[in-house]
């Protein structure tokens, strides 16, 4: 006989197996689904997060690339703008340049309208100086450089410094040079003149009175002696005087005008023009005589004659 204890008993652990399985059961099936959700949900973020990343990363790309043609069109800009700034100092520069040039030419050409055209002339036997011209300025020359001292002789002004310095350095060098004629006006060297041809007749003309007739009118002409050799010039250019001048006289504007054998008047060698140490130097050194220049080429040499 089965008691009434047992069959409860058994009757209640039925009942607790079937309620845990449906428990079970239960939670079984709500899992899945659940689970399933998650999984979409998640995958549904990611997706959603990844479009959304990609979508940021294309704007962010694509924003990157406008702001690059961005600068590089600015640089563009900049360089273009840098080379339209150089053009423009160029073109400043260059306009400063001309103002410059001109200024320099106005200042040559006032300089060389100040100079005496005459100081750098050609005379020939035929071509003299106009009997009107005097110097702008005379000076007197040191009574201790004349052979006469109780003569009066005067030159240009502007040369007398370069005379003072042949005087002194010739001196240095033991030599014993002295002015026995310089500025000649028009009117002393036609009385020199007649006395000349009183004298010696019609060969007057062949020595002195025109010779380097225009260079003393000018007062750049300087007429050379020693004691020894005096008033007469004989032997002149064999004193050590002589080839003194011939190796130094140009460091101080000073050339020999008619050398020997010259076709301009007979041989002078005592008688020396001053043309300026430029001049005088590039004659010097090329082994050329002033007379043998063409004038256009001695031209250039009269704007810095007292440089
Ligand atoms: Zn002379």
């Amino acid at each position: 006989m089965i008691s009434d204890n047992s069959f409860q008993s058994n009757q209640h652990v039925i009942i607790n197996s079937l309620k845990n399985f449906l428990s079970e059961q239960n939670t079984k099936g709500l899992l899945i689904p659940i689970g399933g959700l998650v999984l979409v949900s998640i995958l549904s973020y990611g997706l959603y997060t990844f479009l959304n990343l990609k979508q940021q990363n294309e704007l962010l790309i694509q924003n990157l690339k406008i702001a690059q043609s961005s600068l590089l069109e600015q640089r563009g800009q900049n360089i273009n703008l840098s080379e339209k700034v150089a053009e423009a100092q160029n073109i400043v520069n260059e306009y400063g340049n001309k103002v410059g040039e001109i200024a320099s030419t106005v200042g040559n050409l006032q300089k060389l309208a100040e100079t005496d055209k005459q100081l750098l002339e050609k005379y020939s036997k035929v071509y003299f100086l106009n009997e009107n011209y005097i110097p702008k300025s005379l000076s007197n020359i040191a009574t201790s450089s004349l052979y006469k001292k109780d003569k009066v002789l005067q030159i240009h002004t502007n040369i007398k410094s370069y005379l003072e310095k042949l005087m002194g350095y010739s001196f240095q060098d033991g030599q014993s040079l002295l002015v026995i004629s310089a500025y000649r006006s028009f009117g002393t060297q036609s009385v020199l003149k007649s006395a000349y041809k009183f004298n010696y007749g019609l060969g007057a003309n062949q020595f002195s009175a025109e010779q380097g007739y225009s260079e003393h009118q000018l007062g750049t002409a300087i007429d050379f002696t020693t004691p020894k050799v005096g008033e007469t010039f004989s032997g002149f250019s064999k004193t050590p005087e002589y080839a003194w001048l011939t190796k130094n006289a140009y460091k101080y504007g000073f050339i020999l005008s008619y050398p020997e054998g010259n076709g301009y008047y007979v041989y002078e060698p005592w008688h020396w023009r001053f043309v300026g140490v430029e001049l005088a130097t590039k004659l010097h050194n090329e082994g050329k005589y002033f007379y043998d220049l063409d004038q256009r080429e001695i031209d250039q040499y009269l704007l810095n004659i007292f440089n």
